[in-house]
């Protein structure tokens, strides 16, 4: 049998994971742990939370267990899947410092994701010089486990092609080929980038515009109920628009049904259809999918030391990978001098 692909993902501490992570991520990397086809690996990426909230280890903390409690909820196995903390492996801090020196500063600069997420969050002149060069970070991230497979959402798309390059370099300045070329896995057309419910371009944790995989019926009620719809759509009778209404994107990429979808969008387009009851709908949607994950999660919230335990073993030998090939990596770089 052919070896396992390494599958490395993670996601950052800064607060539970939301429908987005779901099927932008979370669903392929569970269909590829069950798959028996590769040695997954997930980062919980609490270093990284901290280049943008370095102000607020509390929030950091805290996430840690919610983001693995979202995992376990959606079907990551321990037995089969690594679940590791950044933090718990300093050998990544190391690669990063080198790979900093085989990337300039105008090709850091250029990274679109970067340059969109330092527009959202206000930096203005103030960027933390740790935020700007995450992707480096994150490059050093895939490349000490080297991970072959990388399942992630479209925003990820610049930095797994700046890990190539970094990967591509220091094999060629060290003459050497220990360091792998990770591939991008990316959600089906239409999935890798689930908007906000207030419209906004990305449903993000740091911005307050997301479903939750926690969220109670109530809740999940209650969001949907307050999605854009279209504004033009006053009576029951006016003709509505479904393209821009919230509603019907979110239909389009949870409802299996697309002949369903088809069928109520029709129906809006010609009048006669009020947004309740396409809410009513997609909630039901929503809480087919979520029911189960909600449950299962309520399940390991029980024995919060089970699920830290989870994370230390994860993380020891996630530590000992590192410790691998960072050996490996000064050995090329001549600074293994006894
Ligand atoms: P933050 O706002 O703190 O950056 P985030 O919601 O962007 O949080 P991350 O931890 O940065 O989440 O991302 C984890 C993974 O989830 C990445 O693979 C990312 O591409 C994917 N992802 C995040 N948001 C979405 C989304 N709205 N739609 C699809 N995939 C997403
Ligand atoms: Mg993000």
């Amino acid at each position: 049998m052919a070896e396992k692909k390494v599958l490395l993902t993670g996601d950052r501490p800064t607060g539970k994971l939301h429908i987005g992570h779901y099927v932008g991520s979370l669903k392929t990397r569970v269909a590829m742990q069950n798959s028996g086809l590769y040695d997954p690996y997930i980062m919980v990426a609490d270093k990284q939370a901290f280049t943008d909230n370095a102000r607020n280890p509390e929030k950091i903390q805290n996430s840690l267990l919610e983001v693995v409690l979202d995992y376990l909820a959606v079907g990551i196995d321990p037995k089969k899947t690594t679940i590791f903390v950044q933090s718990a492996v300093p050998e990544l801090s190391e690669l990063t410092e080198y790979f900093l020196n085989l990337v300039s500063i105008a090709r850091v600069q250029r990274n679109p994701t970067v340059k969109a997420e330092i527009q959202q969050k206000g930096f203005g002149e103030s960027i933390p010089t740790g935020f700007f060069i995450y992707p480096v970070s994150q490059a050093a991230d895939i490349a000490l486990f080297k991970g072959q497979v990388v399942p992630v959402g479209d925003d990820q798309e610049p930095m797994l092609e700046q890990t190539r390059e970094l990967v591509r370099t220091f094999n060629r300045y060290y003459n050497t080929d220990i360091l792998v070329e990770p591939e991008g896995i990316f959600p089906p057309k239409g999935q890798g980038r689930i908007p906000g419910l207030d419209g906004n371009a990305k449903m993000s944790k740091s911005l307050n515009n997301a479903i939750y995989l926690s969220d109670d019926e109530d809740t999940l009620w209650e969001k949907v109920k307050s999605m854009y719809t279209d504004p033009t759509h006053v009576r029951v009778t006016d003709p509505g628009h479904v393209e821009g209404n919230m509603v019907f994107t979110y239909l389009d990429i949870f409802d299996e049904d697309k002949a369903q979808v088809a069928d109520l969008k029709a129906q809006y387009q010609a009048g006669g259809l009020g947004d309740m009851k396409i809410k009513k709908y997609l909630f039901e949607v929503l809480n087919k999918e979520l029911a189960p994950i909600r449950e299962r999660r309520a399940h390991y919230a029980e024995d919060r030391d089970a699920v830290l335990q989870i994370v230390k073993e994860g993380s020891e030998k996630a530590r000992v990978i590192g410790q691998q090939t960072m050996a490996e990596v000064r050995h090329a770089m001549g600074v293994d001098y006894w």
